[in-house]
């Protein structure tokens, strides 16, 4: 299979410097492989309530600034909905996705009666309510039967983290598929494109770790191979928290060339690479294939 590569951001807001490490990392992860190996953007515009309109653009456009241009035209996740529908539907007819009319609310009374406040980052683990049918209650969401299908834990090697082990249904629970008012959850989403597009090699911001062992349960339930994982540091803000929007994950200044060269070395020193010397972005990023390559060890 050609090796393939992505970055697949979602448009809530313009590029920033965190997610230039991702896209940095994604791209010189392919060239590292050499010229059959693809580069591809996909706009992550399946979650449409937290989308802003025109970010996917202005996105492609910043990329293009810092000459990461993708291989391929980008693809957008809201022109993929027949294969999202597709994919529920083999989960649906093999027993594997089940119909859920749990509010928050019905969620932490069940949790309570259980006797547990089970948390995770701040998201409840859903204990399993409607497994054995809806209750009475309309359908809100379509959740994957993670003890069905699996039961236990999934472990995989990311490329700089190492093994990494996670018991989905005892740490996350039966997460959701597609909420009943339309959206798409970025869990299913994000493994039947990864599929359809042929990615073999996954490299995206350390802060979607925690997503992967998800995506692998879903991969072996639809029959589809597991790319490989390499998860980048996440640029910190001054207070030491994960960059975002609410804690200055500003907008970066692609505005002339030496901005966009300035917003790569910024970049590029996250990973561990030496300060640029050329005075281009193309420059730059040619004299970073090799020591990506060594750092991380890509095959040529
Ligand atoms: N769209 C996700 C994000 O911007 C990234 C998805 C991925 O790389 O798997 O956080």
């Amino acid at each position: 299979m050609r090796e393939t590569g992505r970055f697949a951001p979602s448009p809530t807001g313009p590029l920033h410097a965190g997610s230039l490490v991702a896209a940095l990392a994604s791209w010189l992860d392919v060239r590292a492989r050499g010229p059959q190996a693809r580069w591809l953007v996909r706009i992550e515009d399946a979650d449409t309530e937290r989308c802003l309109p025109g970010m996917g653009e202005r996105i492609l456009r910043q990329l293009a600034d810092c000459a990461l241009l993708p291989d391929e035209p980008p693809a957008w996740q809201t022109q993929r909905t027949a294969h999202y529908e597709a994919a529920l539907a083999r989960l649906q007819e093999r027993g594997l996705a089940y119909p859920c009319g749990c509010s928050r609310k019905d969620i932490d009374e069940a949790l309570a009666r259980l006797g547990q406040r089970h948390e995770r980052h701040g998201e409840r683990v859903y204990p399993g309510t409607c497994r054995d049918g809806l209750h009475g209650k309309p359908a809100r969401a379509w959740r994957f039967a993670t003890e069905k299908f699996a039961g236990g834990e999934v472990c995989f090697t990311d490329r700089r983290l190492g093994r990494q082990c996670q018991d989905v249904s005892r740490e996350v629970g039966d997460f959701v598929l597609r909420r009943a008012d339309g959206p798409w959850a970025y869990q299913l989403a994000v493994v039947v494109d990864d599929a359809d597009q042929g990615v073999t090699d996954v490299v995206r911001g350390e802060d979607l770790t925690d997503n992967t062992a998800r995506q692998i349960l879903l991969q072996r339930a639809l029959g589809f191979p597991t790319p490989t994982y390499l998860h980048t540091p996440l640029v910190r803000a001054a207070d030491g928290d994960k960059l975002s929007k609410q804690n200055g994950a500003t907008a970066l200044d692609t505005g002339t060339p030496a901005a966009s060269l300035a917003a790569l070395d910024t970049a590029a020193r996250v990973l561990g690479l030496r300060p640029a010397t050329a005075t281009d972005c193309t420059g730059a990023l040619a004299a970073w294939v090799p020591e990506w390559r060594d750092l991380y060890n890509s095959r040529p």
